[in-house]
């Protein structure tokens, strides 16, 4: 992926509006990368590849305001070091291209070759002479997975530039390089999201952002440009996020697609080995342009009104200091949120009496020794996750056929889970099938999806068991994330006998005191603490 990444910033730097990416097993076996570009000078090819070597550059003062993606001279000759690499480029001044083909450094041909304008990079059998480096690559479904995401985003920055990847002979995207952002979108995450999501336009900020209700569960959908330099960032990220606040429920990450222009002299790109980083020079600016530009899209084309959001984080908390010292207990057993199980208190709960909802989201209970709140999507969360692991160890997950298959759209990347995953996935329950290119046809769900938004569900899902993100096995995701999809939600009204139910099979989990991404399900107020807090001690 970082051979490809290289490849086409070196063909966006020449001004290409057509790039073609070609990857083969992974890349190991193949990476080419065709451009229309202004080409390379039969008598510059060579020196192309040689340490340094750059036409990016021409003062020392351009080294302070960087204008181009590529600026070092790195690429093409630590590719050539490690692999084989055949180029053909044809300048637009020259009637003939050129040809050289190198192995492991060395130039082993030369000459010239009948070409379009442009220039075609070829790597083969990277990394099959450094046996070490081999080993730090991931599996070839990864790697794809990682190549797709990276033309991916660079296709969303420059909707100019007709994108092409075909991964081990598949066309797996194709934009459409008109120009126009939601066009590119569309071959990257789909029609329906395309359509629903909101413009950012300010002077400085430009993009697409999601509305609210739509969301997903992993940030891997936050792409972040910095002149068109896709770069990964916190201080973006919390802004965007902070600009989201009270919109989202808590494990949720929108979509967005943000280009943020900033004078060249302002940022530093020179910070990180593949430029994927840049330092700037006013953060706090920076942050402050990133969320309000947001905030104030958000706020105007926000299809619901926001009555229902809980307050900024701007809004004091009007909560008097003596009641916070009621559940700021000295000792640990009068701890309000109880240890996750493994520490001292016994992992289990006593029986508890359902009182009531609160905000339609917490159970109020009664137990041998005071108040419990219990958060209800978190319990049922815990419920969900023991009875879903059960199931898979026996082989015995419910499964609800659908009578109308839904259809799903994927994205590239969705693309390859699915395929990387399919026969697991079969075992929990999904009858998922391919239906067209980006299309698939889902015939059965496991039983706790239910019946909603299922569509929405199976591709929050798939997005969970994509390995770029941190988390345990796999097994353990999936189960996390069906439990989590189809636990009730905070906001939805119980009644009394489902908060019962709820209660009673919480009890009878083994860990019923944390939800399994380790949350806390239940807030306990001893008798000791109230009676404390009215003063009757
Ligand atoms: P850098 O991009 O930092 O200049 P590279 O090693 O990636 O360094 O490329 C070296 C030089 O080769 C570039 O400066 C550019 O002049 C030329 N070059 C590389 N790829 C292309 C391309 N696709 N089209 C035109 N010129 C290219
Ligand atoms: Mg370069």
């Amino acid at each position: 992926a970082s051979v490809v990444k290289e490849l086409i910033e070196n063909s966006l730097d020449a001004a290409a509006t057509q790039i073609t990416v070609e990857a083969r097993s992974g890349g190991l076996g193949l990476i080419r990368v065709a451009d229309n570009g202004v080409g390379i000078g039969c008598g510059e090819l060579e020196k192309a590849f040689e340490r340094y070597a750059t036409s990016k550059v021409s003062s020392l003062s351009d080294l302070d305001s960087i204008r181009s993606l590529g600026f070092r001279g790195e690429a093409l000759p630590s590719i050539a070091a490690v692999a084989g690499v055949e180029t053909i480029s044809c300048a637009g001044s020259e009637l003939a291209g050129c040809y050289l083909r190198l192995k492991n450094g060395q130039v082993i041909e030369k000459g010239t070759r009948g070409s379009p304008q442009g220039t075609t990079v070829t790597v083969r059998d990277l990394f099959r002479d450094f046996p070490a480096r081999l080993k730090f690559l991931k599996s070839s479904s990864t790697e794809n997975g990682h190549i797709s995401n990276m033309v991916s985003q660079y296709s969303l920055a420059f909707p100019e530039v007709r994108f092409t990847l075909i991964i081990d002979g598949r066309v797996v995207l194709k934009t459409p390089g008109n120009g126009s952002l939601r066009d590119a979108l569309v071959q990257v995450y789909g029609v329906e999201t395309a359509r629903a999501m909101l413009k950012v336009t300010s002077p400085q900020v430009s993009g697409l952002i999601s509305p609210p209700e739509l969301s997903r569960s992993s940030r891997s959908y936050l792409s972040f440009f910095v002149n068109r330099r896709w770069v990964q960032s916190r201080i973006l990220s919390r802004a965007l996020e902070e600009a989201y606040h009270g919109l989202l429920m808590t494990g949720k990450h929108p979509i967005t697609t943000i280009n943020l222009s900033l004078p060249y002299e302002d940022v530093d790109v020179n910070v990180h080995p593949a430029k994927s980083e840049v330092r700037f020079r006013q953060e706090q600016r920076v942050f402050t342009l990133i969320h309000n530009a947001v905030r104030m899209a958000l706020m105007e084309q926000m299809p619901v009104p926001m009555l229902r959001s809980e307050p900024s984080r701007e809004t004091p908390v009007s909560l008097p200091i003596e009641r916070m010292e009621v559940i700021s207990m000295p000792e640990a057993e009068e701890r309000l949120v109880e240890p996750p199980p493994g520490e001292s208190p016994p992992p289990r709960i006593p029986i508890l009496r359902v009182l009531g909802q609160l905000s339609n989201t917490y159970i109020i209970a009664e137990g041998p020794d005071g108040l419990y709140l219990i958060d209800q999507h978190a319990a049922h969360e815990r419920v969900l996750f023991e009875r879903i692991w059960q199931g898979r160890a026996g082989r015995g997950v419910e499964v609800q056929g659908l009578l109308e298959p839904i259809t799903i759209e994927v994205t590239a990347r969705q693309g390859e889970i699915l395929r990387r995953r399919w026969e697991s996935l079969a075992d929990y329950g999904f009858a998922i099938e391919p239906f067209g290119e980006r299309t698939y046809l889902v015939r059965s769900v496991p039983s706790v999806l239910g019946g909603h938004n299922l569509t929405q569900k199976v591709l929050e899902v798939i997005d969970s068991l994509d390995e770029g993100d941190a988390s345990p096995d796999w097994e353990e995701r999936i189960t996390i994330s069906l439990a989590c999809h189809g636990a009730v939600k905070a906001g939805q009204q119980l009644s009394d006998a489902e908060m019962k139910e709820l209660v009673r099979q919480l009890e009878q989990t083994s860990s019923p005191r944390t939800c399994p991404h380790g949350r806390p399900t239940m807030v306990h107020l001893s008798s000791w603490q109230l009676e404390k807090g009215f003063g009757r001690r």
